[in-house]
C-alpha cells in the first residue's frame, strides 16, 4: 500500500535548513529558520540553563513518569509569566496549565480541545502567519480562515482592514493572536489597539487563542504580555499556547505549555479534565527535562534575574543587527528604503523581497530566506552582514 502514498512537499522552513546543510558553497548564510545565533553565528546553551541543568543533575532522583499535565511547579511559573506574579487569575485557580512538547504541542492541545469538546469548527489566523499554524489546525479538522493583518505597501499593520475582516468572525469561533513579535511580520498591535481588540473580542464572543512563542524578544518579559493581559481583563475564557524554545534557547528539549482560563476554578477543572484525557490518548505525558530546567530557573529569584538578562542580551543584539542591516543596505546603495525593519519586533523581518529575489539569493549567493521574504534577523552577524547586504542589493537590480 505504501507505494500509493504521494510524497509530501518539503516543509517550507525546515526544508530550507536541509537544503542549506547540503549546500557546499563555503560562504553561505541561513536566515530561514527562527533560531537565535550569537555574534559568532552559534546557538549556545544559555548560561542560566547550564546552571539549572547542573542543579537538576544533583537533585534528580527518579525518571519515573510525570503526571498527564506535567510538572505542577512549572505550570504555576508559566501562569505567572503570562498573567503576572500577583494576578488573581493565578491565585484563584481559574487557569490550569499542561506542560506540552513545545509550543507546537500546546497549539495541538488547544485545537484538539476546541474541536472535540467545544464543537468549534473554525479558526481565524492572521494573513500572513507562521507557516505551521495551518498544518496544526487543519490536522485537527479545523477550517482555517484568515483575517487581514499586513499592508505590503506601507509595510505596517493594516489595522482598519484587520478590524473589518474580523467582523466576519462568528460568536464562538477561535481567533489566533500572536502574543508578541508577530511571526513572520515582526509587527504587533500597539497598546490602544490591543485594548480595542480585547473589547471587540469580548463583545462578539470570540474564543481567543494566544500563541506566545517570543515573550521577552520585543520589549521585556513583562511588557510583552501586555496584549494577553488586556484580553485577560475582560474575558472569562481564553487559551494560551506558550513556547520556551526561543527565550530559553531550549529548542530541542520541546518545552511548551497549554493554559486554559475559565470562568471559575470549578469550570476550569472540569474542562481541563478533557484536555488531560486528550493528552493521555496522544502522548500520555510530557517529556521532563526541558520543563524541569525552566521550572528551576523561574522558581529561583537569582536565576530568574539572570535569565531576564540573557533574554535582554539576545533582544539587544537582534535590535543592533536590525540597525546595522538597514545602515549597510543604505551604504551599499540599496534602492529600496528598508528603514521600516528597525521598527519590527522579535527575530524576524518581513523584508518585502519578492519570491524571485529570494530564489536568486539562494541560487546565486547562497543566502537562504523563506519564500515569503521573511528574514531571521537573529541569524545576522557583523561577519555576514556585508555579504548579505551586497547580495540583496545585487538581486534588487
Ligand atoms: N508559534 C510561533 C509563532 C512560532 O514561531 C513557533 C516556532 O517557530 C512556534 C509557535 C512553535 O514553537 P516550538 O518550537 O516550541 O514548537
Amino acid at each position: 500500500m505504501f507505494e500509493l502514498v504521494s510524497a509530501a512537499p518539503a516543509d517550507p522552513i525546515l526544508g530550507l535548513t536541509e537544503a542549506f546543510k547540503e549546500d557546499t558553497r563555503t560562504q553561505k548564510i541561513n536566515l530561514g529558520v527562527g533560531i537565535y545565533k550569537n555574534e559568532d553565528g552559534q546557538t549556545p546553551v544559555l548560561n542560566v540553563v547550564k546552571k539549572a541543568e547542573a542543579k537538576l543533575l544533583e537533585s534528580e532522583s527518579s525518571k519515573s513518569y510525570l503526571s498527564i499535565e506535567g510538572n505542577a511547579q512549572y505550570g504555576l511559573a508559566v501562569q505567572k509569566l503570562l498573567f503576572g506574579a500577583d494576578s488573581d487569575i493565578v491565585s484563584s485557580g481559574r487557569a490550569l496549565t499542561a506542560q506540552s512538547p513545545g509550543g507546537t504541542g500546546a497549539l495541538h492541545n488547544a485545537a484538539e480541545f476546541a474541536v472535540n469538546h467545544l464543537g468549534i469548527k473554525t479558526i481565524w489566523v492572521s494573513n500572513p502567519t507562521w507557516a505551521n499554524h495551518g498544518n496544526v489546525f487543519k490536522a485537527m479538522g479545523l477550517e482555517v480562515k484568515q483575517y487581514e493583518y499586513y499592508n505590503a505597501n506601507t509595510k505596517s499593520l493594516d489595522y482598519p482592514a484587520m478590524l473589518s475582516s474580523l467582523e466576519q468572525v462568528a460568536k464562538g469561533d477561535l481567533v489566533l493572536l500572536h502574543g508578541c513579535c508577530h511571526n513572520p511580520t515582526g509587527i504587533d498591535p500597539d497598546a490602544a489597539q490591543w485594548k480595542e481588540l480585547a473589547n471587540i473580542s469580548a463583545d462578539k464572543g470570540w474564543l481567543p487563542l494566544f500563541d506566545f512563542a517570543y515573550q521577552g524578544f520585543a520589549t521585556g518579559i513583562e511588557e510583552d504580555a501586555l496584549g494577553l493581559r488586556e484580553f485577560a481583563k475582560n474575558h472569562s475564557e481564553l487559551m494560551i499556547a506558550s513556547s520556551f524554545s526561543k527565550n530559553f534557547g531550549l529548542y530541542n528539549e520541546r518545552v511548551g505549555a497549554f493554559t486554559l482560563v475559565a470562568k471559575t476554578p470549578e469550570v476550569a477543572k472540569q474542562a481541563f479534565s478533557q484536555v488531560k484525557a486528550g493528552i493521555r490518548a496522544n502522548y500520555s505525558n510530557p517529556p521532563s527535562h526541558g520543563a524541569a530546567v525552566v521550572s528551576i530557573i523561574l522558581n529561583d529569584e537569582a536565576l530568574t534575574q539572570e535569565w531576564h538578562q540573557e533574554v535582554a542580551d539576545m533582544r539587544v543584539r537582534i535590535k543592533e543587527m536590525r540597525d546595522l542591516f538597514v545602515k549597510t543596505l543604505k551604504d551599499e546603495g540599496a534602492k529600496g528604503d528598508y528603514s521600516f525593519i528597525q521598527g519590527q519586533n522579535g527575530m524576524f523581518s518581513f523584508s518585502g523581497l519578492s519570491k524571485e529575489q529570494v530564489a536568486s539569493l539562494k541560487s546565486d549567493f547562497a543566502v537562504y530566506i523563506v519564500g515569503s521574504g521573511r528574514i531571521s534577523v537573529a541569524g545576522m552577524t557583523k561577519n555576514n552582514m556585508l555579504a548579505l547586504c551586497q547580495a540583496i542589493v545585487a538581486v534588487e537590480n
